[in-house]
């Protein structure tokens, strides 16, 4: 007796039909009370994961894909990406908020058109499902009419990935905007029924000002039924204040997520937390920018549920490896200097791999509102699935513990498989059918038009910020040749 051949891979092209896929042999990181399974599979049927376990019997027709020494995780979701600005990929990696304000905000928001609003969209969108972002919210605060509106959902209606698009103008008033007959035409026309793949929520900030005109905006949101996400506790520019107004106001509820909250008070976390609603930590962008230390660790002793984003590749990565590694790092380095400033030693590290792979899935299911739909490896919800395997890289073997695996030893380039409501959409490495050309040819001409719209000696000069140079210290120590010891001028 001889064992049957195992089926052949299947190519790329087979996943066009819509077939059952089961992935075989994974280590599954289900994100729910299932825990991690060894050697096991996840069978998919339409949008849909259908089983979890060991030697699952299949449909007949079903895809295998055999993820042996690979790990299988629910897709990533991004709580908080302003998509548009990755047109300009990297031209701010020097800046830090004052540069991005004054470059943005003051300088030149009017500049960028609906077609830039599209070109970054797309490219973010495609980044996203290249490397395992299933969800991402769009915080689009550029959208200064509808018809920029319009642009960036074009961009989600050309890229298979699940997206939420909080809706922004950082140039107008929300209490304005939110509450125009072209805004709410343009909510009815394109969000008049349930729809998991695409959601909507309002995005604006409460910097504090004294009539707190941003009520009008939350009532809006009400009154539309949409969810609120807002940067709070961002240092220099939104404060306790504003959650002293929405907190009064009435207006802090489950439905509202709190973008960095770096720099809030006590009283503002337990408002948070007495109210429900959960904070987006972008660690990368906080541990440059200056919003405040990144967040995990003050609000985990509040028991705020925390979801992770990347903010915007104006700056940095969209890479989510990246968001769970530098949350990770930042949470532990902050207890430990916490500690030594009292003179004690951490012997064991309070937030876990596990807590921050928790984040990024589950978390960000729960900051939109979808923890029943996506976040976890659960029969029954939607399948957006991440396997992670490259039988190539020394750092994807061994595979000892696996939620550490996920944050400090693989990367995007390991993304092998990524499948979005039970579409596969990347597959051994290689995106199906969603070239970067045509996509990099629209960023190029947005990039072109902006430029031009800056001049080149501005061009350059905001993106070489000025600054002024370290005063040095005067060194005591002296070392001279010849003698192998260095010694302070002082003892001379
Ligand atoms: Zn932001």
């Amino acid at each position: 007796m001889s064992t049957p051949d195992p089926a052949p891979a299947p190519r790329a092209e087979d996943f066009a039909g819509g077939r059952p896929i089961a992935f075989r042999n994974a280590t599954v990181i289900t994100v729910d009370s299932g825990g991690v399974l060894d050697n096991a599979d996840v069978l998919v049927v339409g949008e849909k994961i259908e089983a979890v376990g060991h030697h699952l019997d299949v449909p007949g027709d079903t895809l295998e894909i055999d993820a042996t020494g690979g790990i299988l995780t629910p897709g990533f979701v991004d709580t908080h990406r302003h998509m548009w600005q990755t047109a300009l990929r990297g031209y701010g990696g020097d800046w830090a908020l004052t540069q991005y304000f004054v470059f943005y905000y003051l300088q030149w928001g009017q500049v960028f058109r609906p077609e830039d609003v599209y070109a970054g969209n797309l490219l973010s969108a495609l980044e996203s499902v290249d490397t395992g972002v299933t969800t991402t919210l769009d915080w689009s605060h550029g959208l200064r009419n509808p018809d920029y509106g319009e642009a960036a959902l074009q961009a989600f209606r050309e890229i298979p990935g699940r997206f939420v698009l909080g809706y922004g103008d950082y140039l107008g008033a929300p209490w304005e905007w939110s509450n125009s007959q072209e805004f709410r035409a343009f909510v009815t026309k394109n969000f008049n029924a349930p729809n998991d793949m695409l959601g909507l929520q309002l995005a604006f900030d409460v910097p504090g000002s004294a009539e707190f005109p941003e009520a009008g905006a939350f009532q809006a949101a009400r009154d539309l039924g949409l969810r609120v996400t807002t940067h709070a506790g961002v240092w220099g520019a939104t404060t306790d204040t504003g959650i002293v107004q929405m907190y009064d106001a009435g207006f802090m509820d489950e439905k509202v997520t709190y973008v960095h909250s770096s720099t809030l008070n006590e009283q503002s976390y337990q408002k948070i937390a007495a109210t429900g609603g959960t904070v987006s930590v972008a660690t990368e962008s906080e541990q440059s920018a200056g919003q405040g230390y990144p967040s995990s660790w003050a609000i985990r002793h509040y028991g705020i549920p925390a979801s992770l984003s990347m903010d915007t590749s104006v700056w940095w990565s969209a890479d989510f490896f990246s968001a769970m590694r530098a949350t990770l790092s930042a949470d532990r380095s902050r207890d430990h200097l916490e500690a030594h400033a009292r003179n004690e030693t951490i012997v064991a590290n309070r937030l876990r791999a596990e807590d921050v792979v928790r984040m990024a899935t589950m978390g960000g299911a729960k900051a939109l509102g979808m923890e029943d739909v996506i976040g976890s490896i659960t029969p029954g919800k939607k399948a957006d699935l991440l396997l992670i395997k490259n039988d190539e890289s020394p750092a994807m073997t061994p595979i000892l513990n696996p939620y550490a695996h996920v944050v400090y030893q693989a990367g995007t380039a390991d993304v092998h498989t990524v499948v979005v409501n039970g579409k596969v959409v990347k597959y051994d490495g290689k995106r199906i059918g969603l070239p970067l050309a045509p996509i990099a040819d629209k960023v190029a001409a947005s990039v072109e038009y902006v430029r031009s719209q800056l001049g080149e000696e501005r061009w350059f000069a905001d993106m070489h910020p000025e600054i002024q140079p370290d005063e040095e210290i005067e060194n005591p120590y002296k070392y001279t040749s010849g003698d192998a010891h260095v010694t302070a001028a002082s003892e001379d």
